[in-house]
C-alpha cells in the first residue's frame, strides 16, 4: 500500500512523535500523504519528512497497511535527489566512504553493540557474559551505524560497503543487534541467521529481571519492539505483571521513544526533552531502567533519578 491509500483516518496521530510534540497534523503520517495526495512538494514536507523517528509505532496502527517507515524512507531518498538536505546527504555518504575491516568472526553467536554501548566497556563485558550461557559471544569488529544512518535516509549503500560489514558476519548462527533499523534489514540480507534485539534478549533473563520493582520505569526500546509487537508485548506485559515496574507505553499500547541516537542525534529536529516530558508523564518512580544505551545518555541528561542500563542490574 502506498501514500495514496491514507484515507485519513488520524489513528497515526496519537503514538506519532512528531505530532506528540509540534500539535500539528503537517507532522504526522496523515498529514504527509495528505499533502502528497494534494500535490505538494518535497520541498514543502521536507521539515516533517526529516523531522520523523521512525519509531515504527505508526506502521503497526495504519488500517490500510501502508508501510509508513519504508514510505518515509523513500521520500527522504527523493528529497535528497532534489537537492534538498544537501549538507546531511553528504556527510552520512562521507561516513560510508570510511574503510572497514572484512575480518571473518569464528564465533557461532555476534554481538553488534553500536557506538553508544561500545562507551562502556565493562557494561559491554557484562552483556557478553550474560549472552554466552551457551556459546561463546564474540563482538563485531564493525558495528554499521554509517549503514544505519543511510537506511534511517535511504541513501545508496554501495555493494563494497554492504559487503565489507555482512562478510564477518556470515558464518554467525546467531546475531544481537542493538539497532532497531540495522536488525530490520538483517533480516532481509542474512535469512538464513537468528536475529536478536539485543534489549529484549537481555529483558528474557531472569537474573535480570528479578531486580525490577514497582518503582522502576523500564524503557523498551522503540524500533525494535514495534518490528514484533504482537510478539513482544505479550513478553513485556507478562513482565510487568511480575514485577510491578511501569514502562514507556503509551494508550495504543506502543512504546514512546526518546529521540536519542540515530538521525536525530546528528541532525536534532524533535527534542529529547518533550520525549521525557511525555515519557515521565503519570509515572511515580525512583529509577530508570533501559535497553538501549542511547535511551540511557538521553534520560541521564535530563532527569536527577538514577538511570541503569539493564545489563547493569546484573550488579545492583
Ligand atoms: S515512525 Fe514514529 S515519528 Fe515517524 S511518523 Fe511514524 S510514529 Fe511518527
Ligand atoms: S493511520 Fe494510515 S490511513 Fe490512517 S491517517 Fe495514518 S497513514 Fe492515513
Amino acid at each position: 500500500m502506498s501514500h495514496s491509500n491514507c484515507h485519513g483516518c488520524s489513528l497515526c496521530l496519537l503514538s506519532c512523535p512528531m505530532w506528540q510534540q509540534q500539535r500539528d497534523v503537517q507532522y504526522s503520517p496523515q498529514g504527509l500523504f495528505k499533502a502528497l495526495q494534494h500535490n505538494a512538494t518535497h520541498d514543502d514536507i521536507a521539515p516533517a519528512l526529516f523531522s520523523c523517528l521512525l519509531c515504527g509505532a505508526c506502521d503497526i496502527l495504519c488500517p490500510e497497511n501502508i508501510d509508513i517507515t519504508e514510505t518515509i524512507k523513500t521520500l527522504r531518498k527523493e528529497a535528497f535527489s532534489h537537492g534538498i538536505e544537501a549538507e546531511l546527504n553528504q556527510k552520512i555518504t562521507s561516513l560510508l566512504a570510511q574503510p572497514s575491516s572484512e575480518l571473518k568472526i569464528e564465533e557461532n553467536s555476534i554481538i553488534l553493540p553500536g557506538k553508544a554501548l561500545r562507551e562502556n566497556p565493562m557494561r559491554l563485558t557484562n552483556i557478553q557474559s550474560l549472552l554466552s550461557s551457551e556459546a561463546d559471544t564474540a563482538l563485531s569488529l564493525d558495528d554499521g551505524d554509517d549503514i544505519a544512518l543511510a537506511l534511517e535516509t535511504g541513501i545508496e549503500i554501495s555493494e563494497h560497503r554492504l559487503h565489507s560489514f555482512l562478510e564477518p558476519l556470515q558464518g554467525a548462527k546467531r546475531l544481537y543487534v542493538s539497532n532497531g533499523h540495522l536488525l530490520k534489514s538483517l533480516r532481509q540480507w542474512l535469512p538464513a541467521t537468528e536475529l536478536f534485539a539485543l534489549g529484549h534478549s537481555l529483558s528474557l533473563l531472569s537474573e535480570l529481571t528479578k531486580k525490577l520493582n514497582k518503582n522502576d520505569l523500564y524503557l523498551i526500546e522503540a524500533r525494535s519492539f514495534h518490528l514484533d509487537h504482537k510478539q513482544k508485548i505479550t513478553h513485556y506485559d507478562r513482565l510487568r505483571h511480575q514485577q510491578g515496574c511501569q514502562m514507556n507505553l503509551d494508550l495504543q499500547r506502543n512504546a514512546i521513544p526518546t529521540a536519542g541516537g540515530g538521525l536525530n542525534a546528528i541532525k536534532p529536529m524533535l527534542e529529547s526533552q518533550e520525549q521525557l516530558r511525555w515519557i515521565l508523564s503519570g509515572h511515580n518512580i525512583e529509577r530508570i531502567i533501559v535497553e538501549c544505551s542511547e535511551d540511557g545518555a538521553v534520560m541521564s541528561q535530563a532527569c536527577d533519578l538514577p538511570v541503569l542500563h539493564i545489563a547493569d542490574l546484573v550488579e545492583a
